[in-house]
């Protein structure tokens, strides 16, 4: 007994019709036959519409032999692609996975290796002395400051001075060994003490291998300034 479920009679139907057209309009001559491109055209269709071309392929045999071929290669064609976009869909997705799975595994071992704030320590009082720091434009539009300054690799409670005529407000900061690789990022306010425009910013630089950095300075929006800054052990 054929199954009955809708899909399947529809299916056994259409096969009927199908096999009906295929049988019963021979047109050997090709009388009044539209031609491969408008066949091609048909097939290209996402569903059937009545016009004077459909009519014609639904009664000729051969013509519509020629369109159920051609219709076979657009399904075929558009299989193809739908699987490539899952395919691309799956890699994206794999990716984000990656990315999300990357992030939180940097978490926890950043959690797990960060000790307790007591067990560090005192920050140590240290200052970073730029009012005279003069300073160069690098390749990328950025400064770069030629004066080298000494800092100990200890946790730090730093009191940066900033160069002469700085605005107080907001300040971002990072410390680096290359431009656009921050390794610590911070910010802090500065305000304006006794004429000098001062910053404070606990710096941990306690994990640091002594040598030379940069230490880099914005206040938003503007461009990042960077000095030259030697860490002693
Ligand atoms: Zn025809």
């Amino acid at each position: 007994m054929p199954d009955d479920s809708a899909d399947e009679v529809f299916e056994r139907l259409q096969d009927i019709v199908q096999q009906a057209i295929l049988r019963e309009f021979p047109n050997p001559e090709r009388k009044g036959c539209p031609g491969t491109e408008v066949l091609r055209e048909l097939a290209n269709r996402p569903r059937p519409t009545r016009d004077a071309a459909w009519e014609h392929v639904t009664h000729c045999s051969p013509c519509y032999r020629e369109f159920l071929d051609l219709r076979e290669q657009v399904k075929r064609r558009l299989e193809l692609e739908h699987r490539q976009v899952v395919r691309r869909r799956a890699v994206l997705g794999g990716i984000a996975v990656a990315i999300v799975g990357g992030g939180i595994a940097a978490y926890e071992s950043f959690e797990r290796r960060e000790p307790a704030p007591e067990e560090l320590g005192p920050y140590l009082p240290a200052s970073l002395d730029l009012r005279d720091a003069s300073s160069t434009r690098s390749a990328g539009g950025q400064t770069v400051a030629a004066k080298p300054h000494v800092l100990p690799a200890k946790r730090l409670d730093l009191t940066i001075l900033l160069p002469i005529g700085s605005e107080p407000g907001r300040y971002d900061i990072q410390w680096l060994k290359d431009i656009d690789k921050p390794l610590l990022s911070v910010s802090g306010n500065a305000s304006v003490e006794n004429g000098v425009t001062v910053l404070r910013v606990k710096l941990d630089l306690s994990r640091e291998t002594p040598g030379n950095y940069l230490i880099g300075l914005r206040q938003p929006p503007s461009d990042w300034t960077f000095y030259q800054v030697t860490l002693r052990s």
